[in-house]
């Protein structure tokens, strides 16, 4: 994919870099006025953020570049569409910023704010005003986490947690690794693609994941990369960064229509992805979010294409699972077939759905699980109870 107007990323680990963020469409400078004009009002309903390096990714040239799919608004995101909360996060919000759908695992939303904002964000509700599901006061939730010995994980997340000072963060992670039971943290970041510099230019955080990343408690890195364009050498060096700090790192990153939703882009990306240690984990299918009608891919293209990645692939290019964060769980998505959709709840809320296999009709056009209808005929192909807990066991 030559992209020969972008300009050459020169940076490196050795070049410091100061960010300068862009927080007005109208300061966007590679826009026409006139689109900068038009787009105002998007913006104004869902907040625009990016930065002068990830803008500089962008060819200009082309409107269809997936950079500026991912970062600049469209004008579609207006459309009376989805919902702002379309997994029910606030139904498994058990103090302010503390969801706890899973039995090991707690998620803290610590931060409302993003290196950039994501157009296609399922989360973008809580960078909006009258957002109160997020904390910066994490006591709540770490004498949640203490109280409850079955949290062998943590993910950190928001909003990005890497966009807090490292002072703060020190005393998150000295707080919870004061917790025996907690043996995995996850910080679940787009600075990776957004700002590599995070971590290249700053000591103390390389410190600190020295610290708290042991060989027995883990800190993971759960990186969002969208597409190979975003793994420039700076984003390269930032994960290289990681790993030598301790942190384990892996991807996941939703498919994005005009973004990722191709086979060979998608495969390039687990590739490079594999290729510098951070592979991938989980694809996810686009949540119904509302704003997000322009980047959503039917779930029987979006396995057509996830197949096809995976065929072209090799090795750790290969794990990742596809899979939709529904309110009910995690459901991965495992086979399509001419008349029926195949589903397994990878992960569920309720402990009678653990592992259970799902067929549906199959239905080119449906998005989201909420959309299909159960097959009546199709039990006599696949035997359920054979797959029941093989996903759930302890971690
Ligand atoms: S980095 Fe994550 S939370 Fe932030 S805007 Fe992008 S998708 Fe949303």
């Amino acid at each position: 994919m030559p992209h020969s107007n972008r300009p050459p990323i020169a940076e490196t680990a050795t070049s410091p870099r100061r960010i300068q963020y862009v927080n007005r469409i109208e300061n966007v400078s590679g826009l026409p006025p006139e689109q900068r004009e038009a787009l105002r009002e998007v913006t104004q309903r869902y907040v625009f953020r990016a930065n002068d390096y990830y803008l500089g990714l962008i060819d200009w040239n082309d409107p269809n570049d997936p950079i500026r799919q991912l970062i600049i608004p469209r004008l579609e995101e207006l459309h009376d569409w989805g919902r702002l909360d379309a997994s029910d996060e606030a139904a498994v919000s058990v103090a302010p910023g503390v969801q706890h759908k899973y039995p090991h695992t707690v998620l803290l939303l610590c931060n409302e704010v993003c290196g950039a904002y994501c157009r296609y964000c399922f989360r973008k509700r809580l960078f909006m005003d009258e957002n109160d599901e997020v904390t910066h006061d994490v006591s709540e939730g770490i004498r949640y986490i203490a109280a409850n010995p079955a949290v062998t994980n943590v993910l950190l997340t928001g909003g990005d947690p890497l966009l807090m000072s490292t002072r703060r963060l020190r005393e998150i992670l000295a707080a919870l690794r004061a917790i025996p039971h907690v043996r995995i943290i996850r910080i679940g970041s787009k600075m990776p693609a957004f700002n590599p510099w995070r971590l290249l230019d700053d000591p103390d955080l390389q410190e600190l994941f020295r610290t708290h990343s042991t060989p027995r408690k883990r800190i993971y890195l759960m990186a969002h990369f969208d597409h190979p364009r975003e793994l420039t050498d700076p984003a390269v060096e930032g994960i290289d960064q990681f790993l030598r700090c301790g942190v384990v790192c892996v991807n996941q990153c939703p498919l994005i229509r005009g973004i990722n939703d191709d086979p060979r882009v998608l495969s390039d990306l687990f590739r490079e992805l594999s290729f510098i240690g951070c592979p991938p984990y989980y694809l996810f299918q686009g949540r119904p979010t509302a704003g997000n009608e322009p980047y959503a891919v039917p779930i029987v293209r979006g396995w057509e294409i996830f197949r096809e990645a995976l065929r072209i692939g090799s090795g750790l290019a290969r794990r990742a699972r596809y899979v939709m964060s529904h309110a009910t769980g995690k459901v991965a998505i495992v086979g399509v077939d001419d008349r029926h959709i195949y589903l397994r709840y990878h992960r569920a809320k309720d402990p009678d759905l653990r592992g259970r296999f799902l067929v549906y009709e199959r239905d080119d056009a449906a998005l989201w699980l909420d959309e299909l209808h159960p097959a009546d005929d199709a039990s006599p192909r696949f035997e359920p109870t054979s797959l029941l807990g093989v996903d759930e066991g302890p971690e």
